[in-house]
């Protein structure tokens, strides 16, 4: 399908109007990084910057599905709408296509002020990290109040997805992710809010004892600002959700209070420029035919007649073409 095929206008105003249909169309642009994309973000962008987005990360079975049902309610209580993107960057062939499903949403089939969706991607050269803040800004135009950004494991490519959020809650559960794993795997850079969720399970005491420490320890190399708070939540039986609500609500007020929330929006807006500028350079390089593409290069540099830096300058030549 050509980019004329879709009427980018119609779309948009139609998503902002809170067709779920048009939202979900305006997903799989990006998810096809369809040519209309640059389009479609033309048009959002003034219409985003409104939505609170806050990440949720953890590795599978900690309980962030059950938590980010119970974050929906609460949410929704406060009349606030509420969309959620599911993404799973450890899953290549789902690219993150199930995790969505297993959010509880028997609770609320046909209410409208919530959005659900998994994310994948089949035409992003930058994969999930330069899929999402343009999934995050469909979201936003459509005018969800808070945007959920779920994210499976504990790796690198996921605490990248985490650093896109205005909050980051890092979900572990006893015995599964202790402090010393949390430092291990980035997290505790990445963490607003830490959740210790399981807490009907044994162990729990100490997860957050653990993390407490790790917490201020980290705190010490890097003083001032934010001190992380630790949560506890047992999600299944819906209990903790209250201190975990609280939380969110004193991150966001010292995001606004100290300017930090302009500051985390424009690194997020520099990620973002900068994996799409690679995006297209890698593409216009790749497509460099003949002598000066990279094929005849390679087998050049592979038979000794010319120097790496010399191909990279043939190879760049072509970059503004
Ligand atoms: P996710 O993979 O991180 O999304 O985890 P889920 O939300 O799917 O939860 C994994 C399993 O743990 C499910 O069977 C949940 O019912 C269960 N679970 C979630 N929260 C709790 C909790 O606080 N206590 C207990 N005992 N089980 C929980």
């Amino acid at each position: 399908m050509g980019a004329r095929a879709v009427d980018v206008p119609a779309l948009v105003d139609s998503a902002r109007a809170g067709t779920p249909r048009a939202v979900a169309r305006l997903v799989s642009l990006v998810e096809d990084a369809h040519p209309a994309l640059r389009e479609v973000m033309a048009a959002l962008v003034p219409h985003a910057g409104r939505a609170w987005v806050i990440g949720l990360t953890g590795a599978p079975g900690v309980g962030k599905s059950t938590s980010t049902s119970l974050l929906i309610s609460a949410f929704r209580g406060r009349g606030l709408r509420v969309g959620v993107l599911a993404v799973d960057p450890s899953s290549p062939f789902s690219g993150g296509a199930l995790l969505g499903d297993r959010i509880r949403m028997q609770d609320r089939p046909h209410d409208p002020g919530v959005y659900i969706r998994s994310l994948a991607t089949r035409g992003h050269l930058g994969g999930l990290s330069a899929a999402t803040p343009q999934a995050i800004r469909v979201l936003d135009a459509a005018g969800f109040d808070v945007v959920l950004v779920e994210t499976v494991g504990v790796g690198q490519s996921e605490v990248e997805i985490a650093g896109l959020a205005d909050t980051s809650v890092v979900l572990l559960a006893p015995g599964m992710g202790d402090g010393i794993q949390a430092a291990k795997a980035g997290i505790l850079e990445i963490g607003d809010v830490f959740v210790v969720n399981k807490a009907d399970h044994p162990g729990a005491e100490a997860t957050v004892h653990d993390l407490r420490r790790m917490v201020s320890l980290a705190e010490r190399a890097a003083p001032g600002g934010w001190r992380p708070p630790v949560v506890r939540t047992a999600a299944l039986q819906r209990v903790g959700l209250d201190r975990l609500m609280q939380a969110l609500d004193k991150h966001r007020a010292h995001l606004d209070e100290t300017g930090e929330l302009c500051r985390r929006r424009e690194r997020r807006a520099a990620d973002e420029i900068e994996q799409l500028a690679l995006e297209r350079l890698r593409t216009r390089l790749e497509a460099v035919e003949g002598q000066d593409g990279l094929g005849a290069l390679s087998a050049a540099l592979a038979a000794g007649r010319i120097d790496p830096y010399a191909a990279v300058d043939v190879l760049l030549a072509h970059a503004d073409r």
